[in-house]
């Protein structure tokens, strides 16, 4: 099974922008152990700016372009050491992409991507991919890790994609608001109604951004890819999952539901 896993930075890191050392260590074990259980594992990550905030000693989150494309390129190396650190305590290859929206466009860069990525995975690697935030401006960037991730699952005709999120799912109202909201477990289609639960731009029902990772969902199901949003505060849901349990949101592939639906079995 080929499995694409995207964290975000509030898994990975305190608001500090200092790295949560329990969330990644707990990540990688995790992911390691699937990885040893013959799953291909990809990992999207972000945190690159977040941890350039925390390396750099900055007061927030930089507003202007180049601060925060320098943050990215600071973060970026220390989160690239973690997960070499992490992973290669277990045992594990890990190899850095870092992605822009041209890199799927293009249809000479898709396949040169498509390409690496076949040969990492056939060499028993584990990618690592953040977007290229360093030259990312507003005209070639993805934008936000969730669509990234999506696209990456296509890319690499991923059989699913998790998204670690700092929420436990989809719910039918923001759970911080309505104490009566609840956990919608299966998604079987994404409708204009499942859409407005994730709210309008910038405003979200959980802190992670729903709206994008609706989006996702949305890329990934329509083209037969499920996906599913679990809290990446406790990592061995993973195994829970993999166990067939009924964790976090799962968003139902549109075509050959049957094939993911054994996948479970
Ligand atoms: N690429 C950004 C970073 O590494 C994160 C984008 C996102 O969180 O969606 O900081």
């Amino acid at each position: 099974m080929r499995v694409v896993v995207k964290v975000g930075t509030s898994t990975l890191a305190y608001s500090t922008g200092r790295i949560n050392i329990r969330r990644i260590e707990g990540l990688c074990r995790v992911l390691s152990d699937l990885k040893n259980r013959g799953m291909e594992i990809v990992l999207v990550t972000s945190g690159a700016i977040g941890m350039g905030v925390g390396k750099l000693g900055l007061s927030g989150k930089p507003k202007d372009m180049p601060t925060k494309q320098a943050a990215a390129a600071v973060g970026q190396c220390e989160l690239m050491y973690v997960y070499d650190k992490e992973f290669g305590e277990y045992n594990h290859t890990v190899a850095q992409l870092l992605l822009t929206a041209m890199d799927f466009k293009n249809e000479e860069r898709h396949n040169n991507l498509k390409n690496t990525m076949s040969r990492l995975l056939s060499l028993g690697v584990l990618p690592i991919i953040n977007e290229n935030d360093t030259i990312s401006t507003e005209e070639i960037k993805v934008g936000d890790n969730d669509t990234l991730s999506a696209m990456v699952a296509l890319s690499v005709s991923a059989d699913k994609l998790i998204l670690l999120s700092d929420i436990d799912g989809l719910y039918t109202a923001d759970p911080h608001k309505d104490k009566n909201a609840t956990l919608i477990s299966v998604v079987e289609k994404i409708t204009p109604e499942i859409l407005a639960l994730g709210g309008g731009e910038g405003s979200s029902l959980g802190t992670g951004g729903m709206a994008t990772k609706l989006r996702a969902a949305e890329i990934c199901t329509e083209n037969g890819c499920e996906m599913i949003i679990i809290n990446g505060a406790d990592c061995n849901l993973l195994y829970d999952l993999f166990e067939g349990k009924e964790v976090g949101t799962r968003f139902m592939a549109n075509t050959e539901k049957m094939r993911h639906e054994n996948d479970n079995d």
